[in-house]
């Protein structure tokens, strides 16, 4: 790798690409200030998505009643279909917060998000039939089963879903690139439902829930000082406990007024379509126009996992476009539409060595480029302008659930997840930071903490809260 003779090659002066560098910072610098406003907004419409049906920002009853005990027990079946993965778990709650959990993870293909929705619902069957097969048996940690008997499943599917009872769920859009056709409109558990019974599965669907109630639920199970479960990853969505009475599109349902119920916010979408409050650059702009839902989840799309690298190549992009960057090396690689990970921004930004060594080998190894110390610089700094704000941002969305809710005086806890919020360097202080931004010294009062799997623990949790409820019942 050329660094010594950075002066012989035709690529930038540490000048220039410092130059460039101001030019970025001030696109994607968020002030306090604008926060505020921000926050403001997102408030007024966290509260506008309880008011009626239909919202951007749907604001959806999940018809999970109240926290969990803690005390709830036995065996669960998990599946989690995320943005990433299929996860199939065997969870064992023992009470007391306790559990154990024993699972198989698929990486799920572009091609198994693009193809017949009942397609992709039938492979999640198949996968779970395959896990109990190979699971059954009498020791701890395998599945128990007699024949003939089912296991009750809990089914966590994170893509905002009407629900009007907690087992069934009515898909309202795909998200993070999902576009399976004969899905949207269409009720998820009654697909998913079918293909149980196509592949013969010894499972009994419970329940249907989105990650961030999950998150939640499992948070609480551990930890009852959790008010707020956030999923950073993939894509972003936040779930909280409201009581009846505060949701006006739910009230005359005939449910008592002081129940709670966990409202899956589906906050992704906020701002979407009118782009009247987030700062959006030309770039976010573009990831937008060529995703497969233009104008949609206009929130997620500057946050998640699934576009920062997006954000960060159409950078680099512009910057071969005008011949300031790679002249005279070959980019075809670069040029590929999600061709640089997010991953690769962490990387970045955690590059322990003065060389910058790490960013030499992401640009070699994945695109075939040379890169001088001066871009390096660059390139660590631009991840960190792109990361920053979008933790920024998130801090936005916390904020606004946290005044609605007026949790600042005695403060909460934040249970959080995902890949952004576990593996992203400094993540969670620049979230900490923006509270801080947002409300003064006050924000130090809300505490994120990595949240448990919400996905598989809370998805059982859930599965043996309404079992309970069923059992006794209620509605
Ligand atoms: C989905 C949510 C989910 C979030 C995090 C969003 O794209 O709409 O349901 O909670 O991603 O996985
Ligand atoms: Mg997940």
């Amino acid at each position: 790798t050329r660094t010594q003779d950075e002066e012989d090659l035709p690529h930038a002066t540490k000048k220039t690409m410092a130059d460039h560098l101001r030019k970025y910072e001030s696109l994607f610098t968020l002030t306090p200030q604008r926060m505020r406003m921000i926050v403001d907004a997102f408030k007024d419409t966290l509260e506008a998505g309880l008011e009626k049906h239909g919202n951007t920002v749907p604001m959806i009853p999940t018809y999970v009643f109240g926290w969990p005990t803690g005390n709830e027990t036995g065996e669960y079946l998990a599946v989690d279909l995320g943005g990433t993965n299929l996860r199939v778990c065997l969870v064992t709650l023992q009470g007391a917060g306790k559990f154990e959990i024993t699972q198989s993870k698929y990486r799920l293909t572009e091609e198994q998000k693009q193809e017949d929705g009942q397609k992709l619902f039938d492979f999640c069957a198949e996968c779970l039939k395959t896990f109990i097969d190979q699971h059954v048996g009498e020791e701890p940690g395998m599945i128990n089963l007699k024949p003939g008997a089912k296991l009750p499943l809990g089914f966590t599917f994170s893509y905002p879903c009407s629900q009007d009872r907690i087992d069934h769920g009515e898909l309202i859009r795909w998200t993070k690139g999902f576009g399976n056709p004969n899905t949207e409109g269409h009720d998820v558990a009654e697909m998913f439902r079918k293909s149980l019974q196509k592949y013969d599965v010894p499972a009994d669907f419970i329940s249907l829930t989105c990650d961030t109630t999950g998150t939640l639920i499992a948070s609480h199970y551990v930890n009852p000082k959790t008010k707020i479960g956030c999923i950073f990853g993939t894509g972003c969505n936040a779930a909280y406990m409201e009581k009846v009475v505060d949701i006006p599109k739910i009230k005359h349902l005939g449910i008592a007024q002081d129940a709670e119920v966990a409202i899956n916010c589906e906050y992704g979408a906020f701002d979407s379509f009118e782009h009247e409050h987030l700062p959006r650059t030309k770039y976010d702009q573009v990831v937008d126009e060529t995703s497969n839902k233009p104008g949609e989840q206009a929130y997620e799309k500057l946050i998640s996992g699934r576009y920062l690298g997006e954000i960060m190549r159409l950078v680099i992009c512009e910057l071969i476009d005008e011949g300031v960057l790679f002249l005279g090396q070959e980019t075809y690689k670069l040029e590929k539409a999600y061709a640089f990970d997010t991953a690769f921004l962490s990387l970045m930004e955690s590059d322990p060595t003065d060389e910058l060594l790490m960013i030499i080998g992401i640009f070699t190894h994945f695109f075939a480029v040379e890169t001088t110390l001066a871009e390096r610089q660059f390139f660590r700094a631009l991840a960190k302008l792109i990361g920053r704000r979008a933790a920024r941002l998130s801090a936005c969305g916390i904020a606004a659930i946290v005044s609605k809710m007026g949790y600042l005086e005695e403060g909460c806890s934040v249970g959080a997840d995902g890949s952004l919020y576990n593996k992203y360097p400094g993540f969670a202080d620049r979230i900490h930071e923006g509270l801080v931004d947002v409300f003064g010294d006050k924000g130090r009062n809300i505490v994120t903490y990595h949240a448990e799997d919400g996905s598989g623990v809370g998805s059982a949790v859930i599965a043996a809260m309404t079992k309970d409820r069923k059992e006794k019942g209620l509605y």
